[in-house]
């Protein structure tokens, strides 16, 4: 709900899983990775390493984007790995106080959505503010939102792909913590080009059930990222790493999109990655 008038009038929200259901035909884990997490001298080395283990998608940095549009559609030639998502690479800060740094963020935002469309990204991944990127109290930083969203939701569904708010811990953001928030700021929006992440290390703090958190945000639901639990390492370098509650959340609302490595590496990296990739599909098909 927008404003505080209406907040005391307000029905009862539709969940969104209940308007998708669950899938009638069986969900697919469609794996991608940082460019950056991925082990190799060079790109080609890199995504030679990524395509034999499987993975299909390759998620790369915004910034600088819009310049190596030509350079990515060249590595991806005569491979079947698509680009999944952009990872941020903007400037400014979307809900800054000050009207500059906003205006910044727009611009460059927009610019970023335009690469990541040609690149054919699920969508590009923006974290509103994090700590003492704002002066705003919660109250007008969302209303702020909100009315910035509609403007870069619409100019992302016209580039063909999608503005990804991800929700973060609160050591990092206390602006946006949890992924249900994050999808009924973009509902309020009113824009379908707004959409939301989900990134189970942050998630590890900040929900108290992965599922839950998934079916809130249904159809809204663009991306996912992976690390294990307590350091922030590839999946499986913690012990007791597990993610079956999330992926049955993913299941149920019939997820098509990537579910992406942003993570360190403790150990071997090509070791550690081969690894990690079976323990997700081993928990996918157990979830
Ligand atoms: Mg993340």
């Amino acid at each position: 709900m927008a404003t505080m008038t209406t907040l005391a009038a307000a029905a009862v929200p539709t969940l969104s899983a209940a308007e998708t259901g669950p899938p009638t035909q069986p969900v697919r884990l469609r794996l991608s990775c940082q460019d950056g997490v991925a082990p190799g001298k060079n790109l080609n080395e890199k995504l030679d390493f990524l395509e034999a283990l499987g993975v299909e998608g390759v998620e790369w940095g915004g910034g600088g984007l819009p310049r190596r549009v030509d350079e990515i559609q060249k590595a991806f030639q005569g491979r079947k790995l698509k680009t999944s998502a952009i990872c941020a690479g903007f400037g400014g800060c979307l809900i800054s106080e000050q009207e500059p740094e906003r205006q910044k963020a727009v611009a460059s935002i927009k610019e970023i959505l335009t690469a990541a469309g040609a690149l054919g990204a699920a969508g590009m991944i923006v974290v509103p503010a994090f700590n003492g990127q704002t002066k705003l109290s919660h109250w007008e930083a969302r209303e702020l939102l909100v009315k910035l969203l509609a403007e870069l939701g619409e100019h992302a569904q016209k580039a063909g792909t999608s503005v990804l708010l991800e929700p973060l811990n609160r050591g990092e953001s206390q602006f946006l913590r949890q992924v249900a928030d994050a999808a009924e700021i973009c509902k309020d929006s009113k824009s379908e080009g707004a959409c939301v992440m989900g990134d189970f290390w942050h998630m590890t703090w900040e929900e108290p059930n992965d599922m839950a958190a998934f079916l809130a945000a249904g159809k809204r639901l663009r991306h996912v990222h992976m690390a294990s639990r307590k350091t922030r390492n590839l999946p499986g370098e913690d012990a007791g790493d597990n993610y079956v509650n999330g992926f049955q959340g993913l299941k149920f609302i019939g997820y098509g999109d990537f579910v992406s490595f942003e993570c360190g590496c403790r150990g071997d990296r090509k070791t550690s990655l081969t690894a990690a990739v079976k323990l997700l599909r081993d928990q996918w098909a157990m979830a």
